[in-house]
């Protein structure tokens, strides 16, 4: 039923953005890139200046860009500080946009470091601001990150990787209010395994889970193109993973570099457009003012 309802709404949004775009950026819909994960110095783990995201997506041909700067309550290590000022942020964003105003799109976003207990401070958070986009990620296991090698030295790679779906399946029933969820298996960029990558018939009960829930709340996934920059040779998640979520009937997907530098902004994005139609989509999508607006792959 709601694969129908969405299947409809696809054509007909598909026909908005053409004459959307065709308005604000005289572009065709074939043309519009758009990296929709992207940190600034506004995040504790980068010192981009924003103005350097936005002048690397103009040079590469970019014609929307979405800050999607981290938001991590509760991080439990004092090296790195994840606490986002966003009145600063938003008011950075809104000068960038008058300043840029008609060469490039700027999106204000921002990536949720969600944990299971952290549910109605997010809801309270992300009622307070005008954000065009919101992604919901894990990045913690009960506490701790498992990007540190340490984490990795009383846990067995394949048990992490469960542990790290159940819990972000628990991080979606707490908080639903994102847009789309977060490079959904990246763990095995950090898991101590060989070859790096995930295998889907591992986890697929869980995976599946994870999918179907997304789905049936009108969720989508991002291709993450930090995948390839982490030497994965495809992004995260896994082809295996985005075609699965096409076969249940999800339709909603965004693409995003994840950079923390200037250079990786819009990196690796023809190759997600691959790996999109590869795996059956017609369609990705971008978000203003947190409605999905669906864009022509080809
Ligand atoms: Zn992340
Ligand atoms: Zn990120």
């Amino acid at each position: 039923m709601l694969c129908g309802l969405l299947a409809d709404a696809y054509f007909g949004l598909a026909g908005f953005v053409q004459i959307q775009v065709g308005l604000n950026f005289s572009l065709e819909v074939d043309m519009l890139k758009a990296d929709f994960h992207l940190h600034s110095s506004f995040s504790g783990d980068s010192d981009t200046a924003p103005e350097q995201i936005v002048e690397t997506g103009l040079l590469k041909g970019l014609s929307a860009v979405c800050f999607t700067d981290h938001f991590d309550a509760d991080y439990p290590y004092n090296n790195v500080c994840f606490v986002l000022d966003t009145e600063a942020y938003l008011e950075r964003i809104l000068e960038l946009r008058s300043a840029y105003e008609g060469r490039i799109e700027i999106g204000f976003g921002v990536e949720l470091g969600l944990q299971p207990h952290l549910g109605e401070l997010y809801r309270s958070y992300v009622g307070q601001y005008p954000f065009d986009f919101v992604i919901g990620s894990t990045h913690l296991m009960d506490g701790k990150d498992p990007y540190y090698a340490s984490f990795w030295e009383d846990c067995a790679p394949k048990d992490g990787i469960r542990r790290f779906l159940e819990i972000t399946l628990e991080n979606m029933k707490a908080f639903d209010d994102f847009d789309v969820y977060g490079h959904l298996d990246y763990i095995v960029r950090y898991a101590p395994l060989e070859p790096k990558r995930f295998f889907y018939g591992d986890y697929g009960d869980l995976m599946d889970e994870i999918l179907r829930f997304l789905i049936s709340h009108g969720k989508g996934i991002e291709v993450n193109t930090g995948g390839y920059k982490a030497g994965l040779g495809c992004p995260n998640p896994c082809p295996e993973v985005l075609r699965r979520y096409r076969e249940l009937g999800g339709e909603i997907v965004t693409m995003g570099s994840d950079a923390h530098a200037a250079e990786y902004v819009g990196g690796f994005m023809d190759a997600a457009r691959d790996v999109l139609r590869d795996c059956g989509f017609r369609y990705f999508t971008v978000f203003r003012g947190r409605e999905a607006v669906f864009v022509a792959l080809d």
